[in-house]
């Protein structure tokens, strides 16, 4: 299924580019801004088996996408100038963010330089139980048990049901077959305790995934002195907040913005919500993140910034840079706002 919804997509970017449909659309489509959001940068790797790969994008096309934005014309602003533009209506100019979820050390590694011969600054928004140490990034872990296991077991409408992972092809359809059936349980802690039972079984050590990949305290110390880096919440444990109770999504922003405010010294004042699509982030936590104190807060809900987002601060969508779209052609159909107005059937601020 995944699979075919990339080619689908993929399908409709090409059609939007070779028709030349985004040029005429440009106008009416392009908005005041764009938020693009990352996860990885990254080298390409050769494994067959990447079922995350749409979370990682090489540092070469970071740095190609950051040439086409210039070369827009657009100015390149940290979160704080975008949100005094949206706040004072300031829209003379296109602007673009760009922001990277759950903290990982390749954003410091392979971003950071991209970034800074580009003079770009962007935010990194931080998951605190990651830089602790003791976080759980279950899509990952998942991954590792399928890429070392030949068969897995889950439980399908109430049965066990074992999964082939034998080849490529078989660990790919396990790997989409498990993670829906992990985003049907009922909240953060199931989802956690199916993982950490395949990763007993199939010997990784899933605790050990954040240290391994995110940056820690010392780290993000460091780090977040670079003038062009933005420090924002994404949460203590990366969770769902629509599937907590109320008291729990707010105990979550808040406590995160806490933990990173004592640990870096500076004021937190953008959020990220993790998953961040409509069944991870809607009225309520846009409510609650407004009530909170954020500034501006951002959903996976793909679109362009347009003068009316200025009204839904916390409710501001992105622009995906996917990895499994790293084609310079299509990142004139994505900034032209064609695609994603596409997806939104033409309807401007999805803020519900
Ligand atoms: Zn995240």
């Amino acid at each position: 299924m995944k699979q075919l919804r990339n080619n689908v997509i993929r399908a409709g970017l090409d059609a939007l580019y070779f028709t030349g449909a985004h040029h005429v659309l440009r106008p009416l489509l392009a908005g005041v801004g764009t938020i693009f959001m990352l996860h990885h940068v990254r080298p390409a790797r050769d494994d067959v088996f990447q079922p995350n790969r749409h979370l990682e994008i090489t540092p070469d096309f970071l740095s190609e996408v950051l040439a086409h934005v210039r070369a827009l014309d657009v100015d390149m602003v940290s979160l704080d100038e975008a949100f005094r533009r949206m706040n004072e209506r300031d829209f003379s100019r296109r602007f673009a963010c760009f922001t990277f979820d759950d903290g990982y050390r390749d954003n410091r590694d392979h971003a950071l330089p991209v970034m800074r011969q580009h003079n770009a600054p962007f935010t990194v928004y931080v998951a605190s139980d990651f830089a602790e140490g003791c976080g759980r990034l279950w899509w990952v872990a998942l991954e590792r048990v399928i890429a070392r296991a030949n068969s897995i077991q889950i439980v399908r409408n109430g049965a066990a049901a074992t999964l082939d992972a034998s080849t490529a092809a078989a660990k790919q359809m396990a790997f989409d077959q498990a993670h829906d059936w992990l985003r049907t349980l009922p909240n953060d802690s199931a989802v956690q305790t199916e993982v950490s039972r395949l990763c007993a079984r199939h010997g990784i050590d899933d605790g050990a995934i954040a240290r391994d990949l995110c940056m820690s305290w010392d780290e993000l110390q460091s780090f977040s002195a670079d003038p062009l880096v933005t420090i924002g919440a994404h949460t203590i444990s990366h969770c769902n907040l629509a599937r907590d109770s109320e008291a729990d999504a707010r105990h979550e922003m808040i406590t995160s913005r806490a933990r990173i405010e004592q640990q870096l010294g500076q004021p937190v004042l953008h959020f990220a919500y993790p998953y961040g699509d409509k069944s991870a982030a809607a009225s309520r936590e846009f409510a609650l993140a407004r009530e909170i104190g954020f500034r501006t807060a951002v959903t996976t809900r793909p679109g362009m910034i347009f003068p009316e987002n200025a009204e839904h601060l916390t409710a501001l969508p992105r622009i995906s840079l996917n990895g499994n779209y790293q084609n310079a052609r299509f990142l004139s159909v994505l900034t032209s706002g064609a695609a994603t107005a596409m997806w939104n059937r033409f309807r401007r601020v999805d803020a519900a």
